[in-house]
């Protein structure tokens, strides 16, 4: 494959948006749009995204573009005229962070107990920067890669990039992460995560991974790295500065005799079809780790089975391995990307079905709620009742995964908060225990946050 041309990254937040050099092709209004809804919500976009992946004769319907432009509808009408009365009456910065904040906050930043039910303790003190749910695999959230090249719309990691406060997880200096992991012997798995951890320099990525190597780690056999770069900055392996040094360090990794992974975030198709990432991939998988995707299904962005399939089968082409689909989660701009639960299960199964077994290795649809992650894996009709067929991929309690479950059926459900049990039971099999495992969990010393009791099983 030839070189491409070296590419210097360019960002644009909400103070640059004049600077964009397609910003002409938005109409006064869209502007204005995305000026209010970006003072609520992140927005940042890269140059590569805006010149190789965005087709620009096709907006505001193109789905690059709304992965990444904000859409006025992604607020509710009521938060959107607060803030877009603000904007245009000049109001004080001071007065326009007020009121984001207050918008903010009824978006229910922290979704599946992610602040209070996950963060494990250590000597009677929480662990900075981990996130500990599934007894084999440790989340860590490095503090120097809680950015990404672009922000996607939809994130549900939302509150770190607008910096509200006490929504911020991120590793210590003294990294206690090390210590917790060496202490639990059970964990078999890293998660590196963000953000995006290819944000980081070279160097800074193999102080986080290369004491992973030691003997004292043994028992880490695999170490992930969840990330969106080859959607949007594939320049990262090909012509940034330390592009070799990275691959020398994946390399090293790969060669320890550990898994190293990509968990790659790939939205669509789109972003599969530039020479930058085709050569990226390319040269990533020489080094011998492995590519895995994955990605939530989202109204406006890729909710079609064709644009499913062809890009698991793209995925599948260039040697990736299609992992999972998620359903989108309940925080932010939801209601916008939202799709009800019957219909993201239709478009599952329509688009696995125009695929080979090798691309049917995508599991999902996949809520990642309290309990665990829970996957549709279809509607039955029994006794001519029909209803929601359901299992749990990762359960807090191992023991709960692969269980069938039921639930009655709901055409306008999106979540698992919306569903009821099947043939008129109570609670699902898990709930009783469920609540006992958070309370022991509440008993840790640090306080924890109040969202568990208003929120059955959300996340
Ligand atoms: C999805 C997820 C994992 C990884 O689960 P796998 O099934 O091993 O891919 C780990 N921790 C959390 C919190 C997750 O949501
Ligand atoms: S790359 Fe990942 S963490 Fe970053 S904005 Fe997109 S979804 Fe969120």
């Amino acid at each position: 494959m030839t070189t491409s041309v070296s590419k210097k990254m360019r960002l644009f937040g909400l103070q640059h948006l004049d600077r964009i050099p397609q910003i002409r092709q938005l109409s006064e209004e869209q502007i204005f749009a995305t000026r209010v809804v970006a003072s609520v919500l992140p927005f940042r976009v890269n140059n590569y995204v805006l010149d190789e992946l965005i087709d620009w004769s096709n907006i505001p319907r193109d789905p690059i573009f709304q992965l990444t432009f904000m859409q006025k509808d992604m607020l509710e009408p009521k938060h959107f005229s607060r803030m877009a009365d603000l904007i245009k009456a000049k109001a004080p910065k001071h007065e326009i962070n007020q009121a984001a904040n207050e918008i903010r906050l009824e978006l229910n930043p922290h979704p599946a107990g992610q602040l209070s039910a996950n963060v494990p303790e250590m000597n009677n003190q929480s662990v900075p920067g981990v996130q500990h749910k599934y007894r084999e695999t440790c989340l860590v959230f490095p503090s120097s890669g809680q950015t990404c090249f672009s922000y996607c719309t939809f994130c549900f990691r939302w509150p770190q990039f607008v910096g509200l406060q006490d929504f911020k997880f991120t590793t210590d200096e003294a990294n206690q992460f090390l210590n917790y992991i060496e202490q639990k012997k059970e964990i078999t798995d890293i998660l590196v995560t963000g953000g995006d951890p290819l944000i980081m320099s070279a160097s800074r990525l193999s102080a986080y991974l290369e004491p992973l190597l030691r003997p004292e780690f043994d028992h880490v056999r695999s170490i992930r790295l969840g990330t969106k770069v080859l959607g949007y900055w594939p320049y990262r392996f090909i012509t940034d500065r330390d592009a070799d040094e990275l691959l020398r360090l994946f390399q090293k990794l790969a060669d320890s005799g550990k898994h190293l992974a990509f968990m790659a975030h790939f939205n669509h198709p789109r972003e599969l079809e530039t020479d930058a990432v085709q050569q990226a991939v390319s040269r990533l998988r020489n080094t011998g780790l492995q590519i895995r995707t994955q990605s939530p299904i989202l109204k406006h962005i890729n909710d079609d089975p064709e644009v499913w399939s062809s890009m698991w089968q793209k995925q599948v082409e260039m040697g990736m391995i299609p992992y999972y689909m998620f359903v989108e989660r309940d925080t932010g701009p939801r209601q916008y990307f939202e799709i009800p639960l019957v219909r993201t299960w239709r478009l599952y199964q329509r688009a696995i079905q125009k695929v080979s077994g090798l691309a049917r290795t995508v599991r999902g649809p996949s809520m990642s709620c309290l309990p665990g992650k829970v996957c549709v894996e279809g509607i039955a009709e029994i006794n001519s009742q029909k209803l929601f067929v359901l299992s749990m991929l990762q359960g807090r309690n191992p023991d709960w995964v692969k269980r069938p479950f039921f639930a009655a059926y709901d055409e306008s459900a999106v979540w698992l908060d919306d569903l009821r049990p099947a043939f008129g039971e109570k609670e699902f099999f898990f709930e009783a225990e469920l609540q006992k495992l958070l309370r022991k969990d509440a008993g840790q010393s640090t306080p924890k946050a109040p969202a568990l009791e208003n929120r059955r099983l959300s996340s």
